[in-house]
C-alpha cells in the first residue's frame, strides 16, 4: 500500500447508490474491496421452494428463477449463515425464514406481485412490492412455499447485494495554457467538442478550456488525441479510485461497504496468523 492511511471522500449519496473516492490506496486494495462487495457480503434470498400448485402459464422453473431474484430485506446481525448455524444448515429460525405465495384468480385475470408474498418474519420481506411475478388467467392459482436464507454472491447471483459495483482511476488532467492556441471546430474549442463526457468546457473569461466535471472523465484520451499542440496531459492516478456502488436494496450501502471492509480485514488477519507460524 502506498500509504498507511487510505481514506474515503463521499462525492454523492443518493438513495441506493453512492459515488466515493478511495484515496491514498492501490489497485490491489480497491479491487479486493470491489470483489468482496460483489461476492462475499451475505444477503437473504429465496433459495428453496415447494411448489404446491401452479396452473399459471409460467413454467415452474421460470417462476422459481424469478422469485429467487427478488431482493429481500436483510438483517445481517439477526441471522446466521446456514453453514455456521447451530442447526448445521438443516434450517431453523436462526438461519431460515418461510415465505408463502398464495394467489388465486377469480373470474378475471390477476397480476401477481411481490407484495403478495407473505413472510413469517417481518425482517425479511421483498424490498419492493411492485415487482410483477406472473399473470394469472381466470381460475388460475399459484401456491408456493419458499425458504429464504443468507448466502454469498460467489455461490449464486441471487445473493449479490449490489446491482452495480465498479471503480475507475482518478483522472489527473492538466491543461497547459502556454501551449494552448484555443483552436476551434465550428466555433467550439476542439478538445471541448471532442470530449464525449462533458468534462471540458470553455472558460468564458479566459477563453481557455477548463475542467468542468473531472470525475466524469472516462480516460478515453480523445481530448489528448485531438490537441495538435500537446497542451493536454492526462494521467490516471493509480492511488485514487472513483467508486460507484448501487445496492439492490437488501442492505443499506454503508452496511455493504463496512461488511466488505471487515471481511477483508478478517482475511488479512487469517493470512498473518498463518504465516506467523513460519517464523
Ligand atoms: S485542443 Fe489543445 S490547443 Fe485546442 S483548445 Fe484544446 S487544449 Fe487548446
Ligand atoms: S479523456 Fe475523454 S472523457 Fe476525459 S476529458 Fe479527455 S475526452 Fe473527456
Ligand atoms: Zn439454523
Amino acid at each position: 500500500m502506498n500509504s498507511p492511511n487510505p481514506f474515503v471522500e463521499i462525492v454523492e449519496l443518493k438513495g441506493l447508490s453512492i459515488r466515493f473516492i478511495l484515496k491514498n490506496s492501490n489497485t490491489a486494495f480497491a479491487n479486493a474491496l470491489r470483489r468482496i462487495m460483489i461476492s462475499e457480503v451475505p444477503v437473504m434470498a429465496i433459495s428453496d421452494f415447494a411448489i404446491i400448485n401452479n396452473t399459471s402459464p409460467i413454467f415452474d422453473e421460470i417462476l422459481v428463477h424469478r422469485l429467487s431474484l427478488i431482493p429481500l430485506t436483510t438483517d445481517l446481525d439477526g441471522f446466521n449463515l446456514p453453514e455456521k448455524c447451530v442447526c448445521k444448515g438443516i434450517g431453523c429460525s436462526r438461519c431460515q425464514v418461510t415465505l408463502i405465495l398464495n394467489v388465486k384468480a377469480g373470474d378475471s385475470p390477476v397480476t401477481v406481485y411481490s407484495r403478495d408474498i407473505v413472510s413469517s418474519d417481518p425482517r425479511v420481506i421483498p424490498i419492493n412490492g411492485d415487482f410483477p411475478i406472473a399473470k394469472l388467467s381466470a381460475g388460475d392459482e399459484i401456491l408456493i412455499e419458499m425458504y429464504a436464507r443468507l448466502g454469498r454472491g460467489k455461490d449464486n447471483a441471487r445473493f449479490q447485494p449490489v446491482s452495480a459495483c465498479a471503480y475507475k482511476y482518478f483522472p489527473r488532467i492538466v491543461i497547459n495554457t502556454s501551449s494552448c492556441v484555443k483552436c476551434t471546430n465550428n466555433g467550439i474549442l476542439k478538445c471541448v467538442s471532442e470530449c464525449p463526457k462533458g468534462v471540458l468546457d470553455v472558460n468564458v473569461e479566459t477563453g481557455y478550456p477548463y475542467l468542468r466535471d473531472p470525475l466524469n472523465c472516462s480516460l478515453c484520451k480523445a481530448c489528448v488525441d485531438v490537441c495538435e499542440y500537446n497542451a493536454i496531459e492526462l494521467k490516471p492516478d493509480d492511488t485514487s479510485f472513483i467508486f460507484y456502488v448501487e445496492s439492490t436494496g437488501s442492505l443499506p450501502l454503508h452496511k455493504i461497504i463496512y461488511t466488505a471492509a471487515t471481511i477483508l480485514a478478517e482475511k488479512c488477519d487469517e493470512f498473518l496468523s498463518k504465516i506467523g507460524g513460519f517464523r
